[in-house]
């Protein structure tokens, strides 16, 4: 995704966009109050999943919330995201289908059969339409590159198989902020 930086806008227009997502004044941006200020492009609410995912990323007290000096490095990340996707939503429909998808995991580096590309896209497709919104689409990233992740750990050799024990598969998955 680092393609996409997008340049950090100025503090004043940070603090402007924070105080009117903060709404309830409090100085933090609750999940609650980003999911409000978020939009995938249609009526329905913004992946609470994701929002939870973004919230773990960018709150570094450990509040379940972020604040403003936490918010500039959210706020390029949302933006960031939103050029990314719209660069791989070719036919420019607000969504990501398989072939958009395959794209988009190939240029990020994933080398995945057609047959992950189909369950992936079954797994994030939210609405049963085939294709992935944008907030499900970063769920998607955001899930599969934490996945990759951890099986990095253990495939030292990186020939891209691990032997691990019960317990150990365990530990991996419970571990994981997903
Ligand atoms: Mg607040
Ligand atoms: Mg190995």
């Amino acid at each position: 995704m680092s393609h996409f930086a997008s340049p950090m806008p100025s503090r004043e227009f940070l603090w402007d966009v924070f105080q009117r997502v903060d709404k309830d004044h409090s100085g933090y941006i609750s999940a609650d109050e980003l999911q409000m200020a978020l939009s995938n492009g249609t009526w329905t609410p913004f992946n609470p999943e994701t929002v939870r995912l973004m919230i773990g990323m960018f709150d570094k007290q450990g509040r379940g919330s972020v604040s403003f000096e936490d918010f500039g490095a959210l706020w390029k990340y949302v933006t960031d995201w939103q050029s990314c996707f719209r660069s791989f939503d070719r036919d420019g429909s607000g969504n990501i289908n398989k072939d958009e998808l395959r794209t988009a995991l190939h240029s990020f580096g994933y080398r995945l059969s057609e047959h992950i590309i189909e369950t992936m896209v079954r797994k994030f497709d939210r609405h049963g339409r085939g294709t992935i919104l944008f907030d499900d689409f970063i769920q998607c990233c955001i899930v599969l590159h934490t996945l990759t992740a951890a099986f990095r750990q253990h495939d030292t050799d990186q020939d891209g198989v691990i032997t691990i024990h019960y317990e150990q598969f365990l530990n991996m998955v419970l571990s994981l902020k997903i």
